[in-house]
């Protein structure tokens, strides 16, 4: 077996619910979606970075793998869409007795599933209307399929959290169906975390809009959080 990572590397992690703990990045090539605020646009290209087999993948980790770090993250691009291998590099880190976390849009249930036995943490995104994910015909079934791994995850018992990326051309009342929708499938007890992520430095939307969403999810999930990126205040990657 075969996998392409872009990058990989140390940092704080800047993002959801454990954000600055030391974590290392697996960042896997490729991402065939088109989300007008993304910021690792180098890596979606499947034949971008390089292509390893699973046993130099696994040392790749190995030697990069420095003491007290807290996770390792298998991020992207989208990791699901070379699903067979993280699980196999997962297996691996597990292997070690360290805390695995997937960072994916969650567009296919099945490859979710495929992962999920070897994940320790996971983020579920939901992608809004406004993202520019998938066009609008799409966006129905990628919701359908976000919700199948937001089940999945929770009646594994994996640490879930769930996070939204909003901007200004965020609309309210998609938002609010959003969410209704979330809650109307799962439980807030069975989640970890909620966090809205507000875009940074491209339509980034106002407080006053960061405080309607709050209130949105409040009433249903009252630890809900906004939390930026922080890693792009300390500059790092
Ligand atoms: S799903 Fe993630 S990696 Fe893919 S385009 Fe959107 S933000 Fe970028």
């Amino acid at each position: 077996m075969k996998v392409r990572l872009f990058e990989i590397f140390t940092s704080v992690e800047g993002e959801g619910i454990l954000y600055g703990t030391k974590t290392l990045f697996v960042r896997l090539a490729g991402c065939p979606f088109t989300c007008f605020y993304c910021d690792t646009k180098e890596s979606l290209p499947l034949d971008s970075g390089t292509e390893y087999n699973l046993d130099e993948a696994c040392n790749l980790i190995d030697s990069n793998l420095i003491k007290q770090t807290y996770k390792v993250n298998f991020t992207g691009g989208d990791p699901l869409l070379q699903y067979q291998a993280v699980a196999e590099l997962a297996k691996h880190v597990q292997s070690k007795k360290i805390p695995t976390y997937l960072e994916s849009s969650c567009f296919d249930s099945k490859k979710f599933d495929h992962v999920l036995p070897f994940i320790d943490i996971v983020k579920i995104e939901f992608k809004t209307k406004d993202s520019e994910f998938v066009d609008s015909e799409h966006y129905e079934k990628l919701i359908t399929n976000a919700i199948e791994c937001l089940k999945s995850s929770v009646s594994t018992k994996k640490i879930t959290y769930i996070k939204i990326v909003v901007s200004s051309k965020t609309n309210l009342n998609d938002f609010t169906n959003l969410v209704t929708t979330i809650f109307n499938s799962i439980s807030k007890n069975q989640i970890n975390g909620f966090v809205i992520q507000p875009t940074y430095g491209i339509a980034e939307p106002s407080l006053d809009l960061l405080l309607e969403m709050y209130d949105t999810v409040y009433p249903f999930y009252n630890e809900v959080k906004v939390v930026p990126q922080l890693h792009k205040f300390m500059g790092a990657p």
